[in-house]
């Protein structure tokens, strides 16, 4: 895909390795085997800004994750239709910034959340128009629409600057 334009989507000029088999990766077990991540995780403190990726409009907002740091500071994720595939903005906090929320359009680099207590953006792509995310269970095989996104997000991150280490 090209990503000439494209905007990465953490306020970070670094991220943490998150290619397959360092626990960040796309397949990574989870849950003792039980299931396979079904993104890449791109480190960063909480409230880090997010932005959008390219032009698209916000499909879906919802509770994701439970984060163990902050009691109330559940992590929620924000599903975006960039047209050629959607992206789970995951694992942010509850609270958008104004004007942000299901329909909204959205264009590249647009503030469109903060990272939760997780630290993390969980990074998910489908290859269709998606508005929810779908786990990876053993057994069940990888869900036919999820893609693996590490070599969209290693292409990303080059032309954004970004230092992979
Ligand atoms: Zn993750």
């Amino acid at each position: 895909m090209d990503v000439s334009g494209f905007i990465w989507p953490v306020d970070q000029s670094k991220v943490v390795r998150f290619t397959n088999g360092t626990g960040r990766g796309f397949g990574d077990r989870r849950s003792n085997g039980a299931r396979y991540h079904a993104g890449c995780d791109l480190y960063a403190p909480r409230k880090t800004k997010v932005f959008a990726v390219t032009y698209g409009r916000i499909v879906n907002y919802y509770p994701f994750y439970k984060s163990g740091t902050y009691p109330y500071d559940y992590a929620y994720c924000l599903m975006i239709n960039y047209g050629h595939f959607v992206m789970n903005h995951g694992e942010i906090l509850r609270d958008l910034p104004k004007g942000i929320g299901v329909g909204t359009i959205v264009k590249p680099g647009d503030l469109i959340g903060y990272l939760s207590s997780c630290n993390m953006q969980h990074t998910e792509i489908y290859c269709n128009t998606e508005t929810r995310n779908k786990a990876w269970y053993k057994g069940s095989g990888q869900p036919g629409t999820l893609c693996d996104p590490t070599t969209f997000l290693i292409n990303l991150a080059k032309s954004n600057g970004v230092t992979i280490a």
